[in-house]
């Protein structure tokens, strides 16, 4: 794991590491925490991975504390996570209860009030602000789509919001018009240097995937994404079956489960069920970096069947690996997939198959496309970035 900012210059060039130092060189002296439900498992936690220890690097003393909770507790934020994600939900009397004294029995152990500048991300968290006497700003970092959240649920959580400085949301469509309080658009990013994301030649990458029963004997497409149902594993399986009566070709399923996702066993059951039988189906669930580096890299095609999707790291990830994606037309995708350019937009299993099937045909398109996702996320999308985004949000509200 990259520690130090210098090691990007390859990447990135000298001048923009040189600005970041710049930047940070007048906030040596705050300390930022970060709050968050988990440390691995979506993307949140892949972000915090490099984003916290490039911020000590640069000179900030930055902190990542999770929030712990009982399975009881999950099972609630899901269904308020789901329900920000527009799905109809009940949150009954014992579900508020749950949330509210799990934020409270953390606020007691979490001990953030040395820092003077605190960004808590996500629903999970939401809460803890009414467990302190605040004294600095406090920011909420929403990853997930706002645009049409169920009303009931934001009702009940726009009281905690709006107790914040200010709200970070990933792309202007998910500011909420009726939030009092500014809201502030910071994109996402991957970090290049990862085990994730890191260069591997093709031969290791052959030898890997063989580790896991992935050969390279034919084509390879794939969707590496936690089990959940807005991350349409079915539907990816169902514009597989049409490819393949085109294309010779072969899926692969990665996924893993996060810690603060309680329905990932429901949806694995299931896909399990629907592909016994299919040998050109490889699903796997494990958890490793390097394999999904690997994945992506010797796919001929990435897929994303989002439904939902805050912004998607995944597609991301594929491009900087110079590898086309189709993914659904929703969310923080479209910022990620230039229509025609660097993958397609897809709005069903009919024009995702189309569209894939299109691709698999057609090797310079994929080379051309992989060349553009690349410049894509080198320009948009990296780490440095981002880093450059919060040290410019930090200064701004504590100077
Ligand atoms: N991920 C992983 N292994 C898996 C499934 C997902 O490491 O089996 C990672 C993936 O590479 C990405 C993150 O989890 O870095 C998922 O982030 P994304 O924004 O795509 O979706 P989220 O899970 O946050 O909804």
């Amino acid at each position: 794991m990259p520690l130090s900012l210098k090691t990007y210059k390859d990447i990135v060039g000298e001048e923009l590491i040189e600005k970041i130092y710049e930047e940070a060189s007048s906030l040596t002296k705050t300390h930022v925490e970060h709050v968050n439900s988990t440390f691995y498992g979506g993307g949140v936690a892949e972000i915090l991975n490099s984003l916290t220890l490039l911020m000590n690097d640069v000179g900030i003393k930055t902190g990542w504390r999770l929030l712990k909770g009982t399975p009881d507790f999950f099972n609630v934020t899901k269904k308020i996570h789901n329900a920000l994600q527009g799905e109809d939900i009940e949150l009954r009397d014992i579900d508020k209860k749950i949330y509210l004294e799990t934020n409270e029995v953390n606020s007691i152990i979490m001990h953030i009030m040395s820092a003077n500048f605190i960004i808590i991300h996500d629903p999970q968290p939401l809460p803890l602000i009414n467990f302190y006497e605040k004294k600095q700003p406090w920011v909420w970092r929403c990853h997930i789509d706002l645009s049409a959240p169920n009303q009931m649920l934001w009702d009940y959580l726009k009281p905690f919001i709006e107790k914040y400085d200010k709200t970070i949301v990933s792309m202007e469509q998910y500011k909420k018009q009726d939030l009092q309080k500014e809201q502030h658009i910071i994109a996402p990013s991957i970090d290049p240097l990862t085990t994730k994301n890191k260069f591997v030649p093709d031969t290791e990458v052959k030898k890997y995937l063989s580790k896991f029963g992935v050969d390279l004997d034919k084509p390879i497409i794939s969707q590496v994404s936690r089990f959940d149902k807005w991350k349409d594993p079915l539907g990816v399986i169902k514009a597989f079956e049409i490819i393949k009566k085109q294309v010779d070709c072969k899926l692969v399923l990665l996924g893993s489960m996060a810690t603060d996702d309680p329905e990932g066993d429901i949806i694995y059951n299931n896909i399990m069920e629907k592909v016994k039988n299919n040998k050109d189906i490889i699903i796997i669930n494990y958890s490793d970096d390097f394999l999904v580096n690997c994945l992506q890299r010797a796919s001929d095609v990435v897929i994303q069947k989002s439904l939902k999707e805050g912004f998607g790291l995944t597609v991301t990830e594929a491009l900087w690996k110079g590898t086309p994606v189709v993914a659904g037309n929703v969310g923080g995708i479209p910022l990620q997939v230039i229509d025609g350019k660097n993958g397609y937009l897809v709005n069903d299993v009919k024009e995702c198959a189309d569209r894939t099937i299109k691709l698999l045909k057609d090797p310079k398109l994929r080379e051309e496309f992989g060349t553009l996702g690349t410049e894509h996320v080198k320009k948009n999308f990296l780490i440095t970035r981002h880093l450059m985004d919060y040290l410019r949000l930090i200064k701004g509200m504590t100077q």
